[in-house]
């Protein structure tokens, strides 16, 4: 039978490009065209002249004509999968992962206001992420395993259109959006599409997943933004406590599911919490490249610890903590996540600026074997030292 096929395809006008074994299943042969009125129409046969396959038919030109190919495999099995995106487009269900109780409220509702059906993924927990763990290298950074987690029990709850930051940056946030949804598909969930959301594709990533003008676009990121810097202005600098400032990786600094409720902590220990991790410094800085002058010399004195760009908040965390250091701040935490690069590229140089300028300071390291009672445990006993360093201080 092999050796028909090939005396078929010996005969053609010109050779195929898939003369040779077919790579995606060996014994598979093309062997010409179907016999049809158009000439460049062709299919691809196993040995016994059964259609078999037509994975790589899809982007291919004929050498000689430039047409494109395509086949009877490749109308029955992949042009059907894009009727599936055509009408999933009219039942789309939106889930996005976690970011701390009310920036994710605030984001779904700009979402909603948009004509979008939202379902969130179940809170986060420790099954969210031990199924992230479980699917993640054990480099990988903390968030992106739990953002994973949240992404399959958003699956599991009928979400089909995921949504997940891309930073376009240096460091592996740009590429969590990719290696999420390839994980994903190797876990056996194929009817989603996993959209990585940036700066530069934002209008028109929601201009294909809304349909809505970009003027209504524009006013909803507008409201998004309104409505995020009036949270974040509810974090103020206390004149009765003391204040203990938060630098560090944005999703550990904001998700209180993430950080153990660091901030609720604080206060319960009697101190004022002053996170510099904002979703709206966020939004300035990468979406619309704004850095506010007053930050200017403390950006500066930062850059010149590193040798160019650092990925992150790295650069914004050194800035954050020199200017907390100019206003007084009693003491400062770093809270990093596991293997988080920029984060820990940056360690050395907290160090060094919050012991030369005395400010005593708390590193957290976030992954999936904190202990809240550990965490507890230290944070008490850094503020009772700093309470007692102030009043020192004052008598
Ligand atoms: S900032 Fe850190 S935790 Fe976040 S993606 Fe980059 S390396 Fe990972």
């Amino acid at each position: 039978m092999k050796e028909e096929n090939r005396n078929k395809e010996n005969k053609l006008e010109h050779l195929c490009p898939f003369d040779e074994v077919c790579p995606v299943d060996s014994g598979v042969y093309v062997v010409g065209r179907d016999g049809s009125d158009d000439s460049h129409l062709w299919n691809v046969t196993d040995a016994d002249g059964n259609i078999a396959c037509g994975i790589f038919i899809d982007d291919t030109k004929c050498e000689v004509c430039r047409e494109r190919y395509t086949c009877k495999i490749y109308q029955e099995l992949v042009k059907p999968e894009k009727e599936y995106s055509k009408k999933m487009k009219l039942e789309r269900i939106i889930s996005f992962p976690y970011i701390g109780r009310e920036y994710t409220g605030i984001i779904k509702k700009s979402l909603e206001n948009l004509g979008l059906n939202v379902v969130l993924p179940p809170k986060t927990t420790d099954k969210t992420i031990k199924i992230g763990v479980k699917n993640s290298s054990d480099m990988m950074c903390h968030p992106y395993k739990v953002t994973l987690g949240n992404f399959v029990e958003a699956l599991e709850n009928g979400a089909n259109t995921l949504l997940m930051y891309d930073s376009l940056g240096q460091c592996r946030l740009r590429h969590y959006h990719k290696i999420q949804e390839f994980t994903l598909k190797n876990l056996g969930y194929d009817n989603f599409e996993l959209y990585g959301i940036n700066r530069k594709n934002i209008f028109k990533t929601f201009k294909k997943l809304t349909n809505k003008s970009r003027f209504k676009l524009f006013l909803e990121f507008y409201n998004l933004y309104k409505n995020m810097k009036e949270k974040d202005e509810k974090r103020v600098w206390a004149k009765d406590k003391s204040n203990i400032g938060i630098i560090g990786e944005i999703f550990s600094c904001c998700d209180e599911t993430v950080n153990y409720g660091i901030e609720g902590k604080i206060e319960r220990y009697g101190a004022n919490p002053y996170n510099t991790v904002r979703l709206t410094d966020f939004i300035n800085r990468n979406f619309l490249g704004l850095h506010p002058a007053s930050e200017k010399k403390y950006r500066k004195k930062a850059k010149g610890y590193f040798n160019g760009k650092l990925g992150g908040h790295g650069i914004e965390n050194i800035s954050n903590l020199l200017k907390l250091i100019d206003n007084g701040i009693d003491g400062v935490i770093h809270i990093l996540p596991l293997s988080c690069m920029p984060e820990t590229t940056v360690e050395p140089i907290i160090d060094y600026i919050c012991r030369n300028s005395r400010t005593p300071s708390l590193r957290v390291t976030i992954d999936e074997n904190i202990s809240e009672a550990n965490l507890e445990t230290r944070l008490e006993t850094f503020i009772e030292l700093i309470k007692i360093r102030k009043w020192k201080k004052h008598i």
